[in-house]
């Protein structure tokens, strides 16, 4: 069952099949070297158990490595359930869930990832106190975009002092790809640093706010990638940069929200060859897991938070130093620093 490719040093793998309320979901706990394994569960339709499994190994390996150069105490770890989002819900379900993340003792923490709602994550906290990104109660973090915002804008400065030889954004052109909960307030972010925005989004109403708050210029989802710009910020889609894209980004630095915003790993040495900075995704959005897991530590300290989110700018600056002395890319470079953290706190 195990494909070698997927199952790379994991700790553990944990599927639940629960007849009664029809709950199918893995757990994989990738690496708790650091401290619990976080990170979110996310529902999705599909096709087979294979595909869940190997995804929960990706994504949860993903966590280990973000955590780590985060700076956070926590291992990396995920949960997928297989089902609709839309129509597959029920509160059986949930519950369930809860019980399943209950049965790891702690091990592994849980939050809300991609088709999954704060209200959904609610009644799995019924069951379990492993569950954080919650709304109510005396740790609630709340919602994490607003620190993610605030990581981004620092990696965005952090890249523009490494690729143009200052983080003054006044006057730079930015081109961001989806105006939503983060990328709204990384535009406002941009706009009070005097940057000019260039924005796309699928959503008519989210643009024509940023239009009328940041005086942002709208332009249709397929020509954003390719605008005039001096950066690029990609805060909606994964796979922004990939085989059909990289030749058309005009923009040298490329700093956004997005998760897995390479299509495959050696688009980082592609972008390189271009002399196209890319700020790593996991290191530059960190803003939101940090935020969440301050919510593991007891009561919600804004100020540990604001710490770590401002460490996001030196990371990122270590990161585009060691490429340029080194030849590599940074994608290769964050991995890298993140396994030589994890290696250093298991050694001693
Ligand atoms: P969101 O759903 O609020 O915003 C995404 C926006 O992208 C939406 O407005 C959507 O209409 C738009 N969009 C979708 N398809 C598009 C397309 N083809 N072209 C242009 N715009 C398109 O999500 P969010 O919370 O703002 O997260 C944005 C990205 O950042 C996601 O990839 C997410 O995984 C990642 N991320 C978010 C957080 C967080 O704290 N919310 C943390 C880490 C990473």
């Amino acid at each position: 069952m195990m494909d070698a490719n997927q199952f790379r040093d994991h700790e553990q793998l944990l599927y639940r099949h629960d007849r009664q309320s029809g709950l199918k979901a893995f757990i994989a706990i990738h690496d708790t070297t650091l401290g619990p394994a976080a990170g979110g569960c996310r529902m999705w339709d599909y096709d087979t158990e294979l595909d869940a499994q190997k995804d929960v190994l990706r994504l949860s390996r993903g966590m280990s490595f973000k955590n780590a150069v985060a700076g956070l105490e926590l291992g990396g770890g995920k949960a997928v359930i297989m089902g609709n989002s839309r129509n597959g819900k029920s509160e059986a379900l949930f519950r369930a869930l809860g019980r399943m993340i209950d049965s790891l003792g702690g091990r592994y923490i849980s939050a809300e990832d991609v088709g999954i709602t704060v209200g959904d994550m609610e009644i799995a906290a019924e069951e379990t106190p492993y569950v954080a990104g919650l709304t109510k109660g005396e740790n609630a973090s709340g919602d994490p975009s607003p620190a993610t915002a605030t990581g981004v804008f620092l990696g965005i400065k952090s890249a523009a002092k490494h690729k143009l030889g200052s983080d003054c954004l006044d006057g730079l052109t930015i081109a961001v790809q989806g105006v939503g909960h983060v990328g709204y307030h990384l535009c406002h972010h941009l706009h009070e640093a005097g940057a000019r925005l260039v924005v796309s989004d699928i959503n008519r109403d989210s643009l024509d706010r940023v239009a009328q708050e940041f005086g942002a210029e709208i332009v249709a989802p397929d020509r954003i990638i390719s605008v005039e710009a001096d950066i690029l910020s990609p805060c909606a889609l994964g796979a922004v940069v990939n085989d059909s894209s990289i030749e058309r980004i005009k923009a040298r630095i490329i700093a956004g929200s997005a998760n897995n915003q390479l299509a495959r790993d050696d688009h980082g040495q592609a972008l390189m060859d271009r002399d196209i900075l890319y700020a790593p995704d996991y290191v530059i959005n960190a803003g939101g897991i940090i935020n969440v897991a301050a919510e593991t530590r007891g009561a919600y300290d804004v100020t540990w938070v604001n710490a770590k989110v401002d460490r996001i700018y030196d990371t990122l600056k270590l990161i585009f130093d060691r490429s340029v002395s080194e030849s590599r890319p940074t994608n290769r470079i964050a991995d890298e620093l993140a396994q030589e953290i994890i290696e250093k706190a298991r050694k001693s």
